[in-house]
């Protein structure tokens, strides 16, 4: 009898409390198990109980929030036989030593998981007013309707229901991984128990003790802030991320899908030639402009600019203009039929033209099936191109593939003076999409494809791609990273720092998981007291937490490296 209560008293809280919920059981609700008599099944039946309570509350897809009100709700429903009992141990004139140092360890408990939580989302908030306020110093948005993130992103952070653990895909995994790591060693313990019954309070303890250390809350705060982090520091390098998947997404990408025109190079094409046939120069170029009055194509903004035609002005007599994607556009004019693009677009209306005798990128005009001549136009490469390719290959992508509509001629120099993998020339928009699920075919099904372009006639090519990035700063279509600043630098600087948060939340997972499994080790051989380990599985959180907050220095390191 006495051994029993000494064993009784070297009980953790953890088998305590789960003791006490059975007093409450048999007590209050007059519940009683038909088997507890023969061994401690009784012990068992709470263990499950425990077992259902952190369950739900680590692996279940809810918000944080309704995350953190089960955590609370199952350390209460932990707390009330406490409480009980000690009233009953005062009513009979004890002290409750050990009840009230459960309940001061859970309060604690309660109190510390609240204040990792709260820095969590205030960190996630400032992080998400700093994204839009870096933004709009880039985009200098002149409309109030501010759209950047996506409105999903941007309520779930107003409304603090930051977790999205069904696509934060792998830490998801990793935190569900874990938890199954821990429920393996809980049933463990719990086979142990029915193999030796005469000590099977003894290892439903040590079960118990388990399941505290199960929940993967701190891998989940780490995910958050790394994301949100990672959005950030982008926001200053000058990109913006559709939503807080992307940049896990992005880190994953090993190939690189550019187009040519206004992104390897910078779109503004000189008019270098300007070849008519049957009629004069000024003519042709008023024709090409008048045609080109709708597209917003870095070629139509040279062709409108040279022939003196404002941007956005339609002249009188335009009646239907469509534009065809890396081909050019068919423009009807005065009753007149007039098509502008490449070589391409004539074959397509068997119009014969004239090839050109110097290379560049020669935009051809006809009208109503007349050829009449050609304009050779050609742009520069971007400013720091060469360095961001380098960069990126630096940073982990392994191919870089140019794919352009323009003509092999031109962007088979430009490929090589960049040190392209791969070109591909005189694509239309679906064949750029049929190329990038080849590209992802030969790597392998799991490979990803970004897709780099200026924003024009590149729907195509985003969609068929895993992350669209575009340097338009208000592009038509949705995509998944825009780059706002001018410096194509901004591209590799992003990639690094999302590269580098996947790697800094996997360290975090790991090392949370092993610095958990150690102390629950020596909190199964009873090292540690009770009180210590609810301490320190806090401690462990608000650690995490620091160290995920490290990523914001990324873009710092990026700039400096
Ligand atoms: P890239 O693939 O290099 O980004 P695009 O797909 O935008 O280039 O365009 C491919 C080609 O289609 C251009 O080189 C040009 O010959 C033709 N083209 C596209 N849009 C126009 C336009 N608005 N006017 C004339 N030609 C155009
Ligand atoms: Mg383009």
């Amino acid at each position: 009898m006495n051994q029993k209560s000494n064993m009784r008293r070297s009980i953790p809280s953890v088998l305590f409390l789960s003791e006490k919920i059975s007093i409450f059981f048999h007590r209050v609700l007059k519940l009683r198990f038909p088997w507890e008599r023969e061994f401690s099944l009784r012990d068992l039946a709470i263990a499950f109980f425990a077992l259902i309570l952190f369950a739900l509350f680590s692996l279940v897809p809810v918000s944080l929030r309704i995350r953190n009100l089960l955590y609370g709700a199952a350390l209460v429903i932990c707390l009330i036989p406490v409480v009980l009992q000690a009233f009953r141990l005062i009513r009979k004139g004890k002290t409750p030593v050990e009840e009230i140092t459960v309940f001061i360890a859970a309060l604690f408990a309660v109190f510390l998981h609240q204040l990792v939580l709260a820095i969590t989302v205030v960190c996630c908030s400032v992080f998400i007013w700093q994204i839009e306020a870096y933004t709009l110093l880039h985009v200098e948005s002149e409309s109030n309707t501010f759209e950047l993130l996506d409105e999903k992103s941007r309520n779930r952070i107003r409304s603090s229901d930051l977790e999205k653990s069904r696509e934060h895909r792998r830490i998801a995994f990793s935190s569900f991984a874990y938890f199954v790591l821990f429920v393996l060693l809980f049933l463990v313990m719990l086979i142990l128990a029915l193999i030796h019954i005469s000590s099977a309070a003894e290892w439903i303890q040590r079960a118990m003790i388990v399941m505290v250390f199960a929940s993967p809350a701190a891998i989940l705060f780490c995910s958050l802030l790394t994301h949100y982090g990672a959005m950030f520091s982008s926001a200053k390098a000058g990109a913006v991320f559709r939503n807080d998947q992307i940049p896990e997404d992005f880190a994953e990408c090993k190939i690189f899908a550019f187009s040519k025109t206004g992104t390897v190079t910078d779109g503004n094409y000189q008019i270098t030639e300007i070849v008519p046939v049957g009629i004069g120069e000024d003519e042709l170029l008023r024709i090409a402009a008048v045609a080109e009055c709708r597209s917003n194509h870095p070629i139509a903004a040279a062709i409108k600019k040279a022939a003196g035609l404002k941007e956005g002005v339609v002249p009188s007599g335009v009646l239907d203009v469509t534009e065809i994607p890396g081909k050019g556009v068919s423009t009807f004019f005065s009753g007149r039929q007039i098509y502008v693009g490449n070589a391409s677009l004539l074959e397509d209306h068997d119009i014969w033209y004239r090839v050109p005798s110097k290379s560049g990128t020669a935009i051809h005009v006809a009208v109503d099936s007349t050829y009449r001549g050609y304009l050779l136009i050609s742009d520069a490469v971007r400013d720091h191109a060469f360095e961001a390719l380098e960069e990126l290959r630096a940073h982990g992508a392994e191919r870089l593939v140019m794919l352009t509509g323009d003509v092999p001629s031109v962007s088979r120099v430009i490929a090589s003076s960049l040190n392209f993998d791969m070109v591909k020339s005189q694509l239309t928009s679906e064949e750029k999409a049929s190329a990038i699920n080849f590209l992802r075919s030969t790597e392998g099904d799991r490979a990803r494809v970004a897709a780099v372009g200026d924003g024009k006639h590149d729907a195509a090519m985003f969609q068929s791609s895993d992350v669209s990035v575009s340097f338009d700063q208000k592009p038509d279509d949705e995509v998944d990273l825009r780059i706002v600043s001018d410096d194509i630098l901004c591209l590799p600087l992003v990639y690094h720092i999302c590269r580098d948060t996947q790697r800094t939340l996997k360290i975090s997972a790991l090392g949370l998981a092993a610095v958990k499994l150690l102390f629950c080790i020596l909190g199964v051989s009873k090292v540690l007291s009770p009180v210590v380990l609810v301490i320190l599985q806090f401690a462990i959180e608000a650690g995490a937490v620091v160290f995920a907050l490290t990523c914001l220095t990324l873009e710092r390191r990026g700039l400096q490296g």
